[in-house]
């Protein structure tokens, strides 16, 4: 293989492997938001879990004072009810003396349910506080683990970049300037094969005088996607 070809190829293997990288890096910042709005969805329902339970504690105790003020008001039919000498005023005490004892039951009936649900909000305050630390834990890890990613990469890149420009020396400016544009547009091989006039990066065809132009070891340009074809079977 001529040398020319073959630096060329030294130096597109450096510059695929960084591009490669680049791309792994580019997709670093949308995984990691990922992590976090997962992480947020946790904590989100969380703090919805905290706040039910607030409010279920709030009506438990609001249920306990209507029901004392609802036996207060009992109390006070009661004592009235003694010193009523009417039959007629004695029937209606009686009858507001009935109702306030049916207030009385509702609103006990409505502290059972209401306690119930209390229970309730605890543990589901809990479960969420369980996923609230679990999520944390493996987010913070995979967090921390794509940081180091990234910071590795970085290096790599700068490593890869410095080994690329001194490779780059031994590339003609001629073949360097397309080359780079090729690789530029961040699609297929700049440099490819051909293997029976077909080209490795577009898949036509070429002419019988390019592909042998390829068989006698020259580097040639693809006839239509114009990227750098050389046969790998060639003599020279
Ligand atoms: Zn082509």
């Amino acid at each position: 293989m001529k040398k020319t070809i073959e630096d060329l190829l030294i130096l597109q293997a450096e510059d695929l492997r960084i591009r490669e990288l680049k791309t792994r890096l580019a997709a670093i910042p949308g995984e990691r938001a990922r992590l976090v709005a997962e992480f947020e969805v946790v904590k989100k329902g969380l703090e919805k879990a905290k706040q039910h339970k607030l409010k279920v504690e709030q009506a438990v105790k609001q249920q306990a004072a209507a029901t004392a003020s609802a036996q207060e008001n009992l109390r006070a039919l009661m004592i009235k009810s003694a010193s009523v000498k009417k039959i007629n005023e004695y029937n209606a005490i009686l009858a507001e003396i009935d109702a306030a004892k049916k207030t009385i039951s509702d609103s006990e009936t409505r502290e059972i349910e209401l306690m119930d649900e209390q229970e309730n909000s605890e543990k589901l305050l809990a479960k969420a506080e369980r996923s609230y630390r679990a999520t944390g834990r493996t987010v913070q890890g995979e967090v921390r683990e794509l940081d180091a990613l990234k910071e590795t990469i970085m290096k790599e890149v700068i490593e890869r970049e410095k080994k690329s420009a001194a490779l780059a020396q031994n590339v003609s400016q001629a073949l360097l300037s397309p080359y780079r544009r090729m690789l530029a547009s961040g699609k297929g091989s700049p440099v490819g094969t051909i293997h029976d006039g077909n080209c490795s990066n577009c898949n036509m065809k070429n002419s019988p005088q390019t592909a042998m132009e390829a068989a006698h070891g020259n580097l040639v340009n693809c006839e239509y996607c114009s990227y750098f074809l050389y046969d790998p079977d060639a003599k020279d």
